[in-house]
């Protein structure tokens, strides 16, 4: 049993083949996929010790020691020497995920799917699709505790149909996700209005040259939601 985050995570993984789920923690993701026969292999990647035993053990537990295999490495050097269909990087902040895959642009070659999943700053995971030859295909907004997760799903169709002034736009709010506009994307960017209008009056408060950009910038980000709000 998936949380309903990592069920969409699940549910954009290509049905096939061998997946990698970068920073895997108690592996939960891959297990689920292989004991349910929806990919034929997964390498779970973690780069923390006490995380990889979780793995292990979880792994163990169902009986999945011949098909799924936990490897210690940081980001997708655990790829080295192996093939992987999709690569999953979910439960993160967009910054470090962007990180991974720029570090990792040597073991990309051949996966043919991302599935990411940014806690914090989807923009910087859309930003280095976009600029790196991937495109979107399919985006969710799921509320979970009280969070909003974000689930990315690129492949490599690499057209980028946005114009300059469009794309900041686009990779902030998430193109799918603009158009969808359900309850929890809804909700998520509601809060954030009200809280860049705080932030607006305190800037206009201590109004001097060092706060002029920010204040372009809040003035825009307020003005691109006032138009899907
Ligand atoms: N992916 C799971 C999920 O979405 O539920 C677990 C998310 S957990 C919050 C993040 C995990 O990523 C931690 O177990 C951490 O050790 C691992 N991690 C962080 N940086 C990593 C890196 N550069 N390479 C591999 N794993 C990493």
């Amino acid at each position: 049993h998936l949380s309903r985050r990592l069920e969409k995570v699940a549910e954009y993984v290509l049905h096939e083949g061998t997946i990698a789920d970068i920073g895997s923690d108690h592996a939960y993701l891959p297990v689920y996929l292989v004991g349910n026969g929806i990919c034929e292999y997964a390498i779970a990647g973690e780069v923390n010790e006490g995380p990889l035993a979780s793995a292990k053990e979880k792994i163990r537990q169902n009986q999945l020691q011949d098909k799924v295999e936990a490897r210690l490495g940081n980001g997708l050097e655990v790829l080295e020497g192996r093939k992987a269909d999709t690569v999953v990087v979910a439960g993160m902040g967009g910054p470090l995920i962007a990180d991974i895959l720029e570090n990792g642009q040597s073991y990309l070659p051949d996966v043919k799917r991302l599935v990411l999943q940014p806690n914090i700053a989807a923009d910087h995971v859309r930003r280095w699709l976009y600029k790196n030859g991937w495109s979107l295909i399919e985006e969710a907004a799921v509320e979970e505790e009280g969070h909003v997760y974000e689930v990315l799903c690129a492949d490599r169709s690499g057209v980028n149909p946005y114009s300059k002034d469009e794309f900041e736009k686009q990779m902030w709010l998430g193109p799918y996700l603009m158009k969808q506009r359900n309850a929890a994307f809804m909700s998520k960017w509601k809060k954030e209005y009200d809280q860049l209008l705080r932030i607006q009056a305190q800037l206009q408060m201590a109004e001097n040259a060092r706060t002029f950009e920010r204040q372009k910038e809040m003035k825009q980000k307020l003005t691109w939601l006032e138009e899907v709000l």
